[in-house]
């Protein structure tokens, strides 16, 4: 088994099971959380970003409003999420505090990772917490999700987070140390896999549909996470979190299973630019924009000529040259109406025409796709 260096990652998305965090009698784990905090100190030191995807707010939830054991009805669930949530992200901004590092709560629904103009907010959100040298500490939105529009697991949230702050690493800690060759409960004889090239449907057949007691996610949707996450370039790895120092431990070379990045990424994300959809509006771009794409930059205010159709911030627009052939598309990150307003500025005197600071592309490079073959000859 090849050893895995953490610190070789440059941003590494960790998801907390809620088994880890909470105990059914005691509440939540402080000292383990504190363990798992001082590696995450560990790894920022070594210039590692780090965000973390924690469950445990209903489980905690139950515990504080005394719900007991039984099964619970939807708004007793979303109640308990309420309760378990804001103790939860107490407990990762004091323990965080407590190494100098700041943290900020995003949750999320489906519709924020799945509408392009939401999944732009919050990238951009979660992004700028980065920036700022936090941690952003991200669960889903339990308190008001209804159950056809929710993830409902964790596994699967933290791989399109993981996706979508282009993560080289997503780390699922949970209360199995990786995947079997058959569910380990029901086969004695399973033989554990530490390393695995591709998610082929021989190893989707490993998986079972079993799951802990305290979370939802089992080895399904952790495989489903590692589809997610390999076919966009990351790699993923399945480890117990059980131990204290869960993450050192993996440096340290204990069990877990290493699913490998697909050395062909396809962009799901820029291959649904491309495709689907019509085009809401066109960017007319003169040639100095034009060749700053083909060199894989992101398109500048100040080179665009004329801005055409009733778009908004999020929705596909074609780029097209002065000849009027598609070279691009991409999401605007303006309405059209503002994009009418800073076409052909200058980055520095965006911001005197808005009113507020400007992001700085009209279309950010990972927002954008050239057009193949689009017949220009240069
Ligand atoms: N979002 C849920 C919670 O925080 C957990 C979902 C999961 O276990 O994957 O309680």
């Amino acid at each position: 088994m090849s050893r895995v260096s953490l610190s070789s990652y440059k941003r590494i998305t960790v998801k907390i099971g809620s088994a880890l965090l909470v105990d059914r009698a005691a509440g939540l784990k402080r000292d383990w959380l504190a363990s798992l905090v001082a590696d995450i100190a560990a790894l920022r030191k070594s210039g590692t970003e780090v965000l973390v995807v924690s469950s445990g707010a209903i489980a905690l939830g139950r515990t504080i409003l005394g719900l007991g054991r039984r099964r619970l009805k939807l708004e007793e669930s979303q109640a308990a999420a309420a309760a378990g949530q804001i103790a939860l992200a107490h407990a990762w901004s004091e323990e965080l505090a407590r190494h100098s590092i700041k943290s900020g709560q995003v949750l999320v629904t489906l519709g924020d990772t799945e509408e392009r103009r939401r999944y732009l907010n919050a990238r951009a959100t979660i992004g700028t917490l980065l920036k700022l040298g936090a941690v952003p500490v991200i669960n889903e939105n339990d308190t008001v999700a209804t159950s056809e529009i929710r993830y409902g697991d964790n596994d699967r949230l933290a791989a399109r987070v993981a996706t979508m702050l282009g993560s080289d690493l997503l780390v699922l800690l949970s209360d199995v140390d990786g995947l079997y060759s058959a569910p380990p409960a029901e086969a004695a004889d399973a033989r554990f896999i530490a390393e695995v090239e591709r998610i082929t449907p021989e190893i989707e057949a490993m998986a079972g549909a079993a799951a802990s007691e305290l979370s939802r996610g089992g080895m399904r949707t952790k495989l489903d996470a590692g589809k997610i996450a390999t076919n966009a370039g990351a790699a993923m790895i399945i480890a117990a979190g059980s131990r204290e120092h869960p993450l050192a431990a993996i440096d340290a070379g204990e069990r877990r299973t290493l699913f490998k990045p697909s050395p062909a990424p396809v962009s799901g994300y820029k291959t649904w630019i491309a495709g689907n959809l019509e085009p809401a509006g066109r960017l007319v771009i003169d040639d100095g924009a034009l060749n700053a794409l083909r060199q894989g930059k992101s398109l500048l205010a100040a080179g665009v000529r004329r801005v055409e159709g009733r778009f908004s911030r999020g929705d596909t627009v074609a780029v097209v040259g002065e000849d009027g052939i598609e070279a691009a598309r991409g999401l605007v990150a303006y309405d059209a109406a503002d994009a009418v307003r800073i076409a052909g500025l200058k980055s520095g005197d965006i911001e005197k025409v808005l009113g507020y600071e400007a992001r700085s592309a009209m279309i950010h490079r990972d927002d954008l796709v050239m057009t193949a073959c689009h017949g220009r000859t240069h």
